[in-house]
């Protein structure tokens, strides 16, 4: 088995119901395409979404979920409930969540269980500051955040690493081909190390992904497909992004 590509959009805080009009693109090269597309919208339009889209090929997921199944946790969401509203991914561990939200290792770890128990794929995500990257920690700032941030159970099959340079994220700047490179190759030690499937794991990279740059950046070895936010949310920009990784 090879990793299966993945071609992911991350809406984050953007869109109303009339960014549904976006899909019916999305959703056509979803079908023509053999790589996964997945669109992450904020949760109150994944129902509206699924009930657009149906059943095809366009995956839809969550943006974050809980660590506990259920319970008394006011205004956040379950994997389960993401499960049941038709999610297939969640992402988690995002750079603005840890940010914003204070978000650690060992919690992104407890939500990709609470995730891989209600079914849900884990897109789990990494990244260096610009501090830690010109203070030349990059390489031990990832093999960090992938030890603490990716639980035992991991597989091939339940979780996807996505690498996003947080100093890349909405920039429009981003890493070399040898700077992902590089990252991309520890990764993949890493995790082939520790997982029995480890070199089946989907690896993706993020932050300024374009129709622009895809084709390059999906040339480099061990990258499987993006992690895509801007240009995810208008199918004149995402297609063009599934069409160069597929
Ligand atoms: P960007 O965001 O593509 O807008 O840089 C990527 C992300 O945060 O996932």
């Amino acid at each position: 088995m090879a990793p299966r590509k993945l071609a992911a959009g991350n809406w984050k805080m953007n869109g109303t119901l009339a960014a549904l009009d976006q899909l019916d693109g999305m959703a056509a090269a979803a079908e023509d395409a053999s790589c996964d597309v997945l669109i992450c919208p904020p949760a109150l339009l994944i129902h509206p979404m699924i009930a657009r889209v149906g059943a095809g090929d366009l995956l839809i997921g969550g943006q974050d979920c809980h660590a506990a199944a259920q319970g008394a946790h006011t205004g956040d969401i379950a994997a389960a409930q993401l499960r049941d509203a038709g999610a297939t991914h969640v992402i988690l561990g995002h750079s603005e969540r840890r940010a914003d939200h204070g978000e650690t290792d060992a919690l992104v770890r407890a939500k990709a269980q609470a995730a891989h128990q209600a079914g849900l794929v884990a897109v789990i995500c990494l990244g260096e500051t610009e501090a830690q990257r010109d203070a030349g920690a990059t390489l031990d700032v990832i093999a960090t955040q992938l030890a603490g941030s990716v639980p035992d159970g991991a597989t091939a099959a339940n979780t996807v690493i996505a690498y996003e340079p947080v100093w890349a994220i909405g920039t429009g700047r981003t890493p070399t081909t040898d700077q992902i490179a590089e990252v991309h190759a520890l990764l993949r030690d890493r995790l082939t190390a520790r997982l029995e499937d480890g070199a089946d794991v989907a690896l993706l990279y993020g932050g300024s992904v374009k129709p622009t740059n895809a084709a390059e950046i999906f040339a480099i070895a061990h990258v499987n497909g993006a992690l895509v936010g801007g240009a995810s949310l208008k199918a004149a920009d995402f297609v063009p992004i599934i069409t160069a990784l597929d």
